[in-house]
């Protein structure tokens, strides 16, 4: 038995695990298929951040175990390092448990059945991530205390990775073509706090030195340790798409204080106009969340007027999901699931209208875009200001010689509330 195949589900951290432990396996001897039908092995990298996330991924988990027949079923993740025993009670299907960094006991495990039949897979090129970008995971783990948060619990204390490591990645995947590195962790402010004298501000510098051309794009600062210095590399190294992404989660100091998060509507208010000034055409990212316990509706629209002010280019709204084993799930004063529709449906409706608007302004104007696929008769491409399976896109519909992973000059030409189209130009 040597072919597998794998599932992922959740955040870009897992899509790198993930990519990670097909690496390790191709170097064991496996090989790598897209189809199920093929697979001997299937692996399902599971997510639990929130709700929604866990019944994905126990959906595709039930799905797999229907049709497994005598396949072997490996879940690995955060879902199954939080519920393994739960998981392993409800579906019998599933053959071996794991958590999260565990490719060593994946590997041993898979190992065993590795002579019991012919091979029979090409290990074709890992065609997961397409061919434009890749995510460059620059440290594991959080030592913050969010609250409503259950992060650090299943995925341990921040470690930086060495800058030696993720520069070798990077290099790797510049010298094979890639035109985008998309750096991640939980909070990449973080970085280097248990390096000695290196930071996120010296990572950036040494990653832009990489000869080649490619963006830079970076997931996930947390508002308060977004400092001045930071803000003028990101502004002066080129390579740095003008596009942050910032999870506020709030904007009033009370409901801050409760998530245990940093900061102040005045202090976020202050950043983001210190990083318009010194950023020109910056796209700004924010995730909020809506309904956190005993979350007023004063609150809640001082929270919506604060949106308002700011005028984010993107948004992500999420209601807030109870999960145990955090310190806000036994707050008091839970809100009622209808409430914390209201609200979610309120913040996005208010959006989509400054969305809309913000992409208005782009019409007319030419921008270097990057193409990620190509349909049929479309290409889809993006430009700096989308982050990909996160915002919107950009269409092509006249696709002449394009190919995924090239850059182009486009045109826009026509502004939906998430997606734009656009033509080739000079
Ligand atoms: S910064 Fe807060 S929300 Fe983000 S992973 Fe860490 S604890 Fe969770």
């Amino acid at each position: 038995m040597k072919n597998f195949t794998i599932i992922t589900l959740g955040c870009p951290k897992n899509t790198v695990d993930s990519r990670h432990l097909i690496e390790a396996l191709k170097r064991e001897g496996f090989f790598y298929v897209e189809e199920f039908k093929k697979a001997d092995f299937i692996l399902i990298n599971t997510c639990c951040f929130i709700g929604d996330a866990k019944e994905e991924s126990v959906e595709e988990i039930l799905t797999a175990a229907k049709f497994k027949a005598d396949r072997i079923l490996i879940v690995f993740g955060c879902l199954s390092k939080r519920y393994g025993d739960e998981l392993k009670r409800e579906i019998p299907e599933i053959d071996a448990i794991f958590g999260v960094d565990e490719n060593i006991g994946i590997i041993n495990y898979m190992r065993k059945f590795k002579e019991e039949k012919v091979e029979s897979g090409n290990n074709a090129d890992y065609t997961v991530e397409p061919k434009s970008y890749r995510y460059l995971k620059i440290a594991e783990g959080c030592s913050r205390k969010c609250s409503f948060c259950i992060i650090p619990d299943i995925r341990g204390k921040f470690r930086s990775i060495t800058p030696e490591s993720i520069i070798k990645e990077a290099e790797e995947f510049v010298r094979a073509g890639i035109k985008e590195l998309i750096l991640v962790a939980q909070d990449i402010t973080q970085y280097g706090k248990d390096l000695k004298g290196y930071t996120l501000k010296e990572l950036l510098r040494d990653l832009s030195q990489i000869n080649g051309d490619f963006w830079i794009r970076l997931l996930y600062l947390y508002p308060s340790d977004i400092d001045e210095k930071l803000i003028q590399v990101i502004a002066e190294v080129e390579k740095i798409v003008k596009y942050l992404d910032i999870p506020m989660q709030h904007s009033e100091e009370r409901i801050l204080r409760l998530m245990g998060r940093r900061g102040t509507r005045k202090d976020y208010l202050r950043k983001i106009r210190q990083m318009r000034e010194a950023i020109p055409g910056v796209t700004l990212r924010s995730t909020f969340i809506v309904g956190f316990p005993t979350e007023t509706e004063a609150e809640f629209q001082s929270l919506v007027d604060f949106i308002e002010e700011v005028q984010f280019e993107r948004l992500g709204v999420f209601k807030y999901s109870r999960e145990e084993g955090t310190k806000a799930y036994y707050l008091k004063g839970q809100v009622p699931e209808t409430v914390k529709q209201r609200r979610y449906d309120e913040v996005m409706s208010r959006q989509a209208i400054i969305s809309l608007e913000k992409n208005r302004t782009l019409l007319g104007k030419k921008y270097e875009a990057l193409i990620d696929y190509i349909d049929a008769d479309m290409a889809i491409g993006r430009l700096y200001c989308h982050a990909p399976e996160i915002d919107g896109v950009l269409i092509l519909e006249d696709t002449g010689s394009l190919k995924a992973g090239e850059k182009i000059k486009v045109l826009i030409t026509e502004a939906y509330e998430y997606d734009l189209k656009g033509v080739i130009t000079q």
